[in-house]
C-alpha cells in the first residue's frame, strides 16, 4: 500500500507598476501579509480568513478545499509561504531573492512532496529582472526536478512569457473582471493537480500570445464585448478532454516587451486537442481587438454629471475612479490632481478622497482636533505626476489600520481627505467606514480601484465615473515602453499568428 500524496501549496503576489517611482521591499509584504506552515494552512482551511482584512477565501483556500473534495484523504495539502503585497512599484532585487529563498526553505522544510501549487499574479516586476516570476517558478523547478507535477495560477491581467509557460505543467488564471473568482481559480488549480498525482489525468497545455493590449472595451466578463469569450471558456471545460482554459488580458503598466494578451487551453493527454482549441479561442479574443476602452470624461464633465444627478445622489453616492492614481493598478496613490479640482471646482460638493502622504500623517499625527492648519499635499513621490497641493483644513479622526498604518480624516470644507501612509487601498467601502465616514452622506466618493469597487460599493453606488486627470496609470502610459515589436492597434496588425510563432519561438 502506498502513502498519502503531499502537493505543496504557496504565493508570491503583488501586481507591480514599472512608472511608480516607489521600490517595494519585503516589508511591504509583511504589513499586509506573510505567512508560512500550520498558520497558512490554518487560514486556507474552513472558517479561516486567508488574507486578513482584505480575502477571507482566496486561490489558497479553493486548492485546499479541493485537496479535501477530490483527494478524499488519498492526498494530503503542505504550506510552504504565502506572501501578498498591495500593488506598488517593482520590487527590489533584493526582495525578490528574499522571497524566493524563503519559498525554497519553507519548501525543504515540507520534506519530499508530490506535486506543488503556486499562486502568481503574473504582472510582478522587479528592478533589472525582466521576468521576475518565470525567476520564482525556475527556482522551483529547479528545486522539484522536472518530473513532479506544478501548477500555478494567476490574475487575468498576468503577463504571459515563454519562461512561464514552459517551467509549469499547467497555467490557470481567473475568469471574472473584476475579480470574484480567486476560490474557484484556487480550485480549479487544485483538481489539476490532485487528479494529476493521483494518476488520474496527464494535462497537456496549449499557449497561444496575442499582439494586442488595450483593448476589449471595459474588459468586463459580464459586458456585451468579452461576454462571448468568457462563455466560450465555462463551455469548452464540457467538452470532452478538454480540461480547462484561460484568457490573459495583460496589465498595461509593466516594462515588458512581450506586452499582449495570452489563451490557454489544457486537456488530459490531447496535445493536438489543446492546440486546435486554444487556436478557437484565440481567434475568438482577437475579434475585439479593435474595441477601444471607454473614453474617460474630463473632472469637470464628470462633476457636471454629479451635480445633474440628485436623486441618484439622495438614494446614494456617484463613485469616481481616479483613473490615473489607481492603487490597485500599482500607482503610488499620491495623485493630487484630480483632489485640486475637486476642492477648487465642486466645493459645494461633500466629497470624500484618499490620499497617501506619509509626511503629513506623520506632521498631524498629534495636532488636535478641529484646529485649523496649512498643510502642502502630495509633491513628495512622484511631484511629476502628483503636485504639491497646499490646502487648509483641520484634523477630524485618527485611525491605526492594520495594512495600511495610520491614517487621518482631514476636512477641507466639505470635503474629507482620508490620509495615509501607505498607498490607498479603496476597492472596499471599510476604507472609509473604519473612519465614520457615511457613505450615504457622500456626494462623491473617490476611489482608487479601477473594477473591484463596482462590486464592493453596489450598495452605495449610483454612478461610476471614471475621471482622467494625468498619472502613471492612464491607459496610454504603457505606450512609453519598446515592445519586441508591432503591439495592435498601435500598429494595426490583420493576425495573431506571425507574432505569436515569432514570440513562442523566441523562447525569452
Ligand atoms: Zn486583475
Amino acid at each position: 500500500m502506498t502513502g498519502r500524496k503531499r502537493v505543496a501549496f504557496g504565493r508570491i503576489n503583488q501586481e507591480s507598476n514599472s512608472f511608480s517611482p516607489v521600490r517595494s521591499t519585503v516589508d511591504d509584504f509583511r504589513k499586509t501579509h506573510l505567512i508560512q506552515g500550520p498558520e497558512l494552512l490554518a487560514r486556507c482551511s474552513r472558517g479561516g480568513t486567508e488574507v486578513e482584512k482584505w480575502l477571507d477565501d482566496a486561490e489558497l483556500s479553493g486548492f485546499v478545499r479541493a485537496v479535501e473534495e477530490v483527494g478524499r484523504g488519498r492526498v494530503e495539502a503542505v504550506p510552504l509561504l504565502s506572501a501578498w503585497a498591495i500593488p506598488g512599484g517593482p520590487l527590489t532585487v533584493d526582495a525578490l531573492h528574499e522571497l524566493i529563498d524563503r519559498m525554497l526553505a519553507s519548501l525543504a522544510a515540507a520534506g519530499p512532496v508530490d506535486g506543488v501549487y503556486l499562486a502568481l499574479h503574473g504582472a510582478l516586476g522587479c528592478d533589472g529582472v525582466p521576468d521576475p516570476e518565470a525567476t520564482v517558478l525556475a527556482a522551483i523547478r529547479d528545486r522539484i526536478g522536472p518530473h513532479v507535477p506544478f501548477v500555478v495560477s494567476y490574475d487575468l491581467h498576468g503577463q504571459m512569457t515563454p519562461a512561464k509557460m514552459a517551467l509549469v505543467d499547467a497555467a490557470v488564471a481567473y475568469r471574472t473582471n473584476p475579480h470574484r473568482d480567486h476560490l474557484t481559480t484556487g480550485s480549479r488549480a487544485g483538481r489539476l493537480l490532485v487528479r494529476t498525482v493521483l494518476g488520474e489525468i496527464r494535462p497537456k497545455m496549449a499557449w497561444r500570445t496575442l499582439p494586442m493590449a488595450g483593448m476589449g472595451g471595459t474588459t468586463i466578463d459580464l459586458f456585451p464585448t468579452m461576454r462571448p469569450v468568457f462563455r466560450w471558456m465555462n463551455r469548452v471545460e464540457r467538452e470532452p478532454g478538454v480540461l480547462d482554459a484561460s484568457l490573459f488580458m495583460c496589465h498595461l503598466w509593466n516594462d515588458t516587451q512581450h506586452m499582449g494578451w495570452a489563451t490557454v487551453v489544457i486537456t488530459d493527454g490531447d496535445q493536438p486537442l489543446a492546440e486546435r482549441k486554444v487556436d478557437e479561442l484565440s481567434d475568438l479574443a482577437w475579434t475585439v481587438r479593435d474595441v477601444p476602452p471607454p473614453a474617460f470624461p474630463s473632472p469637470a464633465e464628470a462633476i457636471a454629471k454629479v451635480r445633474g444627478s440628485r436623486l441618484r445622489r439622495r438614494l446614494g453616492t456617484a463613485c469616481m475612479c481616479d483613473a490615473s492614481d489607481i492603487v490597485g493598478c500599482g500607482s503610488t496613490g499620491e495623485n493630487t490632481r484630480l483632489l485640486g479640482i475637486l476642492l477648487r471646482d465642486a466645493p459645494d460638493l461633500v466629497v470624500y478622497c484618499p490620499l497617501r502622504d506619509g509626511a503629513v500623517v506623520d506632521q498631524l499625527w498629534d495636532h488636535p482636533y478641529d484646529q485649523e492648519v496649512d498643510v502642502v499635499l502630495g509633491g513628495k513621490l512622484d511631484p511629476e505626476n502628483c503636485p504639491a497641493l497646499p490646502v487648509r483644513g483641520k484634523v477630524t479622526r485618527r485611525h491605526r489600520h492594520t495594512a495600511l498604518g495610520r491614517m487621518i480624516v482631514f476636512e477641507v470644507g466639505n470635503a474629507s481627505i482620508v490620509l495615509t501612509e501607505e498607498p490607498p487601498l479603496t476597492h472596499k467601502p471599510d476604507f472609509f467606514t473604519d473612519l465614520g465616514l457615511d457613505l450615504w452622506k457622500a456626494d462623491i466618493v473617490v476611489v482608487k480601484s479601477l473594477f473591484p469597487f463596482r462590486l464592493y460599493y453596489l450598495r452605495w453606488n449610483r454612478m461610476s465615473l471614471y475621471v482622467r486627470t494625468q498619472g502613471i496609470t492612464d491607459l496610454d502610459y504603457f505606450l512609453r515602453q519598446t515592445f519586441d515589436g508591432p503591439i495592435h492597434p498601435q500598429q494595426p496588425l490583420l493576425d495573431w499568428r506571425p507574432r505569436d510563432a515569432e514570440r513562442r519561438a523566441a523562447r525569452i
